[in-house]
């Protein structure tokens, strides 16, 4: 695996650089503050491309490699985490409409959604359909030339803006995916607001009734919703995560080396205390190692290795509980002024909290990591004895 970043990488990497330090940085805590993504801030996404990130050029996307993505993910969690929300959501609408779609459906959708025209959600959970999604009650049935949607979905990043939704529904017992646009009749959006993290991610539970979508709006066949278009999709948005949470880790431990070399106590500066030294050592360590592994799953993905859905299990659980680790010692550094708002790192550690929850929660990808040790061992064993 080459961790080298190419000439036109490290390029990319300062021009997020540059954008997430004028257009977020400045403006994150007010945005957490309002619960707010505000429009203009999303118009600025399109206009950088970055609303078409890994979209192919065909369809007006900057068709970036999976580093590039990563590194993009990365400068925006480290502005804020929680308004990567829309790259994740909407990029995971939209790869799985370049997926797993017909050409007439990427051909409808695709150009709109990299160019920031339409913006798109991912409805999967539910309220009694979190981490066992094939529990879900939503209801496609039949009818003519459409299908008719009942049921509910709750916890939708960016429910509030978005155009269209990705909604995951149950058709005579098998699960499917399907395209409902914002202004079919029978959908309504109820605002979520008062979230521990994320607050910037515009919540939203959908309820639909008897809501009528045209039959081509289906994704896949009937039956592939799950098991192919969801499972693709939250690879996607895994690895979003896991690089955002490398940028929390970084912006932590940023603020917390500034800190401890204005902070004194007793006449000194903090950073000269050796138990700090300690919280700084590991931070700058599990930093390192998170990046890491996202850019092995990223290396993975550029070779399409089926090995990358794996890895990017690995970096998601890995980088959500460093994210959690540093941010509560990035607290503790600050004392109580990293309890108060007027410093971001109080914003860092609730929205770490979420990215353990999000995307599989850290016991799912326990379940699914042993599962693959098992296997591996297993399999070894089974050589070793023929
Ligand atoms: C800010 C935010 C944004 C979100 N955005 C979206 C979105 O855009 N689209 C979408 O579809 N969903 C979204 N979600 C929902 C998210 O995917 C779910 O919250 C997640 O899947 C967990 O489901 P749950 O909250 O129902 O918890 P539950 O599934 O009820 O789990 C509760 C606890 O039990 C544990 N648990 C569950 N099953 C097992 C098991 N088998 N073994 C061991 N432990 C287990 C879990 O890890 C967790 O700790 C979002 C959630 C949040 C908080």
């Amino acid at each position: 695996m080459n961790t080298e970043l190419s000439f036109h990488q490290k390029q990319m990497q300062n021009e997020f650089r540059f954008f997430a330090s004028k257009e977020i940085i400045p403006f994150a805590d007010q945005y957490d503050e309002q619960q707010q993504f505000p429009p203009n801030l999303i118009a600025k996404f399109a206009k950088s491309g970055y609303l078409g990130a890994m979209i192919s050029k065909k369809y007006g996307g900057m068709e970036m490699d999976a580093i590039t993505f990563g590194l993009l993910c990365e400068e925006m969690g480290k502005a804020s985490v929680s308004l990567i929300s829309l790259l994740t959501v909407h990029g995971m609408v939209s790869h799985a409409i370049l997926r797993w779609g017909e050409d007439n459906q990427k051909d409808k959708w695709l150009v709109k959604l990299s160019s920031g025209e339409i913006l798109a959600a991912f409805g999967l959970s539910e309220p009694d359909a979190g981490s066992d999604p094939s529990s879900l009650e939503t209801t496609i049935k039949n009818e003519g030339n459409f299908f008719v949607l009942n049921g509910r979905k709750k916890w939708i990043s960016c429910a509030q803006i978005a155009d269209i939704f990705l909604i995951f529904a149950r058709c005579d017992e098998q699960i499917s995916a399907i395209l409902v646009e914002k202004n079919t009749p029978g959908l309504f959006c109820k605002p979520i607001s008062g979230m521990l993290g994320f607050r910037s991610a515009m919540l939203g539970e959908l309820f639909f009734d008897n809501c009528r979508v045209p039959k081509e709006n289906l994704i896949g066949r009937i039956g592939t919703g799950f098991k192919y278009v969801a499972n693709s999709a939250l690879d996607y948005g895994r690895y979003c995560v896991a690089w955002g949470c490398v940028g929390l880790g970084q912006a932590c431990l940023d603020a917390c080396l500034e800190y401890t070399c204005t902070r004194k106590q007793g006449g000194v500066l903090i950073r000269k205390h050796q138990l700090i030294q300690k919280m700084i050592a590991d931070m700058v360590t599990e930093v390192k190692a998170a990046r890491m592994l996202c850019l092995h799953a990223g290396c993975l993905k550029e070779i399409a290795d089926p090995g990358s859905i794996m890895e990017t299990n690995v970096a998601k659980y890995f980088a959500s509980k460093m994210a959690n680790k540093v941010a509560s010692d990035a607290i503790q550094i600050h004392g109580a002024n990293g309890c108060c708002n007027s410093y971001p790192v109080q914003r860092y550690f609730r929205d770490a909290k979420i990215t353990e929850i999000i995307e599989g929660s850290s016991q799912i990808q326990q379940i699914i990591i042993s599962q693959y040790g098992y296997q591996n061992y297993l399999f070894k064993s089974k050589i070793t004895r023929k």
